[in-house]
């Protein structure tokens, strides 16, 4: 039987290990930390929604244990601000199953003590490159899904495909109890707000390792914007504080939801910076030995688009299955890179242009997209064109192959309205555009400015 190594038990060296017990490997993994620790010690790497195509991954590999969770999100609920406190642009999408995203701590944990009882071999040890050596020469391959820490630094930038040379965000998260949510809303869904010039916010159904269904608080911030108020909070009741001050200021329609909100635990915060980043796939070891990676210790994404777990996912799947495929052959550095080209142009790569388009705001493909979808109610019965563009909208998020070509370029966005629309396109985008306006105009006249299109709107 080969024998695998993989470091790191976040989201996607546990995927991988998972995944190669089923396919009948040895597996070793190496964590920093216990199980236990996890849940006591440890801080969650991100909010790490995945969407239905990462989530078929895990339920095909037997880790759906939070199914049921009523954190799962149906949809997003996208709103375009003009500027603070003015709403512009809402999308009502729907995921074609819901999203889920679970607390990091309580899914590690977990998925730690089935690899155990699956048969896999667990060590906690704190891998130096010096171990790592000895590691690989006892393995067949040696698989480093560490996260962004040092050993990523076993594989050199790959500065062709990482287009940015710095962070384009400051980052801010914490997960929060206590939100006065509407007792009549049955299903859950992610807002998410886009401030142009400022950043972006996100309020998201979240799966807590000790209250279970509750919400996590994202914010994104361009430096010097509104948004960028989180630079030096100490604490998650800190970082909290800012948000209900941000809350108040840009999205007051949100003040009632969110004015009585606690902290969740006190480890389970964020604050910081990542530069959006793509490694090349060889590392060598000093004895001249070849390792791979896979997750964020490969590909780190701003989270903007949350692509980082959902295409941890996707590359562990990758990688096992071209493993079972090499059969008894070498796990070369020619097989290895390979093996990532053929999934960076397959998922990788659309998956970072998706992100970027984030990162960089939505040219005027995306802008017609949004304009044509005008008046989606992310009604599961709404079968309207404006409803099934806001749907593939959404499905983009699983699976950016579906229309990130068309979320960039004028000429593929409206060739995909017209198979929505009957081929009336600018049609769409036109009367989509004319009611936006109306719609500002109406929100500006209102003196409760608490009718805002759909923002408000139960979803069923
Ligand atoms: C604020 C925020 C929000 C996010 N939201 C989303 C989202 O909505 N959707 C999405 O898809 N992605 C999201 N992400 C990204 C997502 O969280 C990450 O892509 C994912 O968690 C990375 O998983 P990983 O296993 O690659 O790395 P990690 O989660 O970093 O795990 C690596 C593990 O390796 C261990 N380790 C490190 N070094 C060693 C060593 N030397 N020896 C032994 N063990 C070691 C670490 O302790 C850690 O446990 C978000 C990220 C952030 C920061």
């Amino acid at each position: 039987m080969r024998r695998i190594a993989i470091i790191g038990s976040g989201q996607a060296g546990l995927i991988n290990a998972h995944a190669l017990l089923k396919a009948g490997y040895e597996v070793s993994l190496y964590s920093d930390r216990t199980g236990q620790q996890w849940l006591t010690e440890g801080k969650p790497t991100g909010t790490a929604v995945r969407f239905p195509m990462a989530l078929a991954y895990e339920r095909e590999l037997g880790l759906d244990f939070w199914n049921d969770s009523p954190a799962a999100a149906v949809g997003v609920n996208f709103v375009l601000c003009l500027q603070p406190g003015t709403p512009f642009l809402v999308l009502n999408g729907r995921f074609a199953t819901p999203a889920l995203a679970v607390d990091l701590r309580l899914q590690s944990s977990r998925w730690l003590e089935e690899f155990e009882k699956r048969g896999g071999k667990l060590h906690i040890e704190k891998i130096t490159i010096e171990r790592l050596d000895a590691i690989s020469a006892e393995h067949d391959l040696t698989i480093i899904a560490s996260g962004k820490g040092a050993l990523s630094d076993l594989f050199p930038v790959d500065e062709k495909r990482s287009i940015y040379t710095k962070p384009q965000r400051h980052l801010s998260m914490v997960n929060v109890i206590n939100a006065n949510d509407n007792p009549n809303n049955r299903v859950r869904i992610a807002r998410y707000y886009e401030l142009p010039k400022a950043g972006e916010t996100v309020w998201t159904p979240y799966h807590h390792m000790t209250h279970g269904s509750s919400w996590n608080l994202f914010s994104e911030a361009r430096e010097g914007g509104p948004l960028d108020i989180f630079r030096d909070a100490k604490s998650g009741e800190d970082v909290l504080d800012r948000f209900k001050q941000l809350i108040r200021k840009v999205y007051p329609w949100d003040w009632e939801w969110a004015k009585d909100m606690k902290v969740a635990d006190p480890n389970g915060w964020l604050t910081g910076e990542i530069r959006p980043t793509i490694r090349k796939p060889v590392g060598i070891l000093p004895s001249g030995r070849p390792v791979t990676f896979v997750g964020d210790a490969g590909m780190a994404f701003d989270p903007v688009g949350a692509q980082g777990a959902n295409n941890g996912n996707k590359m562990a799947r990758h990688l096992t299955e071209a493993i079972v495929k090499r059969g008894s052959a070498p796990f070369d550095a020619a097989w290895i890179e390979a093996t990532f080209d053929g999934f960076y142009h397959n998922h990788g790569e659309p998956a970072y242009r998706f992100n970027n388009a984030f990162l960089d705001g939505l040219p005027l493909a995306g802008q017609e997209i949004l304009a044509a979808q005008y008046g989606s109610d992310g009604r599961a019965d709404n079968s309207s064109p404006a409803q099934k563009l806001a749907n593939e909208f959404c499905a983009n998020f699983s699976d950016p192959r579906c229309i990130t070509d068309a979320l960039l370029d004028v000429s593929r966005a409206r060739k995909l309205i017209s198979t929505h629309t009957g081929g009336a396109a600018m049609a769409a985008v036109m009367k989509g555009r004319f009611a936006i306006i109306g719609n500002l105009i109406r929100w500006w006249m209102s003196s409760k400015k608490a009718d805002f299109g759909f923002q408000h709107q139960m979803w069923s």
